[in-house]
């Protein structure tokens, strides 16, 4: 593990991620005890060919600070925030299970009860960053969607059903952050691009209120809406596991996803309910002033089949 000065309280555990500024590790606060996560993020500086090597300053800043008043279970805690001469070092809950985006992956997709499990919580924290702070994430992607691994732990010894019985659920609870069985809390993470539509103080619109100007008023919206279309996005490829918009050109892939185009593809999206084709269908609209907001996300038939929180277990 590579040394970073002034980040002698921790000991780095394991690399669980990188990008091209960032390094982000497991490590053990040594004096709390706790494991966290450590985003290392390079500094600002221009190489020889003139391409910047790093973050700058302002942006690193921006995520901190939004990231400062955030607090919501579905949304990754950020602990410390320190710097050294050449890195930012931004100290977050440590979230055991990883990327969404590797249990896509291995499981090929998702049933429609662990998919809603999944996307109800990120809906969540939508709701909160959306309604309660005024934050747009902007980067809404299951590689920034982190789990919570739970195990199905029996109280009881299985025994032999009578037939009726036979698919009942065994008896037991689920363990939080033990194993890898299943797919537990959901929690967004990278503020890296968000971006903060309404002054915090006031949770008003920026600027005065009663002079804001309409193209503000709806730019706040449209930026909200974004967030909406990633949903849809994460929510089509939960489902049949592979993503709505593809094509190796990344021009063709532009102007796939100008027009909307996309289809629930014969023969992954036969067996997928009409009523989660219909929210999806709701989600990847191109008229933003016509796509589903939280709300109406939350108050869909699909969503609210079921209710209780259900521990879908992968
Ligand atoms: P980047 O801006 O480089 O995408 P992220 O904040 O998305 O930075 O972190 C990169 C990767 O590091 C994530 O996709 C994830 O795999 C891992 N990671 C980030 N934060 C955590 C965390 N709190 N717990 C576990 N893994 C994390
Ligand atoms: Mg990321």
């Amino acid at each position: 593990m590579p040394k970073y000065p002034g980040l002698e309280r921790f000991i780095l555990i394991e690399k669980m991620g990188d990008g091209a500024f960032s390094n982000v590790y497991k490590a053990r606060d040594t004096q709390t005890g706790a494991e966290v996560a450590i985003k290392v993020v390079r500094k600002f500086e221009m190489s020889s060919n003139q391409q910047p090597k790093g973050v700058e300053r302002a942006n690193i800043l921006k995520e901190v600070q939004i990231m400062r008043q955030l607090d919501h279970p579905n949304v990754v805690k950020l602990i410390d925030f320190s710097e050294s001469r050449q890195y930012y070092y931004i100290v977050l809950e440590l979230c055991p299970g990883g990327e969404l985006f590797h249990q896509i992956v291995r499981l090929t997709y998702f049933s429609e009860d662990l998919s809603r499990h999944v996307i109800v919580q990120v809906a969540k924290a939508l709701l909160y960053l959306h309604e309660d702070k005024g934050v747009v994430h902007r980067d809404i992607k299951p590689e920034n969607l982190l789990f919570y691994p739970i195990t199905f732990i029996p109280t009881k010894n299985p025994k032999p059903r009578a037939p009726e019985d036979e698919d009942k659920a065994d008896e037991g609870e689920y363990i939080q952050g033990v194993g890898s069985g299943g797919i537990g809390q959901i929690k967004i993470a990278d503020f890296g691009l968000s971006k903060v539509v309404w002054e915090s103080s006031t949770m008003t619109p920026c600027g005065t209120v009663g002079y804001t100007a309409p193209e503000i008023v709806k730019d706040e919206r449209y930026s909200k809406s974004v967030d909406m279309w990633a949903l849809g996005c994460v929510l089509y490829t939960l489902l049949c596991g592979f993503p709505p918009f593809y094509d190796e050109s990344i021009q063709v892939l532009t102007e796939k996803v100008a027009r909307g185009q996309y289809t629930f593809l014969s023969p992954w999206w036969d067996e997928i309910s009409k009523s989660a084709q219909d929210l999806v269908s709701h989600l990847l609209t191109v008229d933003p002033e016509k796509r589903y907001t939280i709300q109406q996300f939350l108050n869909h038939p699909w969503i609210r089949e079921s209710d209780e929180e259900t521990h879908a277990a992968a």
